[in-house]
């Protein structure tokens, strides 16, 4: 027999010191921060406070592009999400990618939209989307 439910369960989470600037920063102006590794000079995206690959405490955060490249993508009954690294940086963020029913590839160039009232949270960027639909409106 299986049973089917759900359980509620309210948590607090505390970002760190790399990931809370991220954030801040993505609320308040609208930017996105990498974080260079002083080892392999990498920057890595978004904003961490140690490089995975060498272990080291990144550097003093940078801004990246909102704009960037789809390096992987996956359709599922939410949506697409892709996997993008922005320009400026050398890893790639997981986000949306908009809209779903666009035909994705590898490769794409695309922007992040961000959301005209931020809170403070990854999904203050809506989602990417093609980068020729950002430039019809600029
Ligand atoms: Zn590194």
């Amino acid at each position: 027999m299986i049973r089917e439910g759900s359980i509620h369960i309210p948590f607090t989470y505390a970002a760190g010191r790399a990931a809370s600037r991220f954030l801040v920063v993505l609320r308040d102006e609208g930017r996105i921060l990498g974080s260079p590794c002083p080892a392999c000079r990498r920057v890595l995206c978004p904003a961490r406070s140690f490089c995975p690959r060498c272990g080291e405490e990144t550097g003093e955060p940078v801004v990246v592009d909102p704009a960037g490249t789809v390096v992987s993508f996956t359709e599922t009954a939410a949506g697409v999400f892709g996997l993008v690294r922005p320009d400026g940086a050398d890893t790639a963020m997981l986000h949306r990618l908009l809209p779903a029913g666009a035909k994705w590839t590898i490769g794409a160039r695309v922007r992040a939209r961000l959301l005209p009232e931020r809170t403070g949270s990854i999904t203050d960027i809506e989602g990417f989307e093609p980068l020729e639909a950002t430039e019809d409106h600029a």
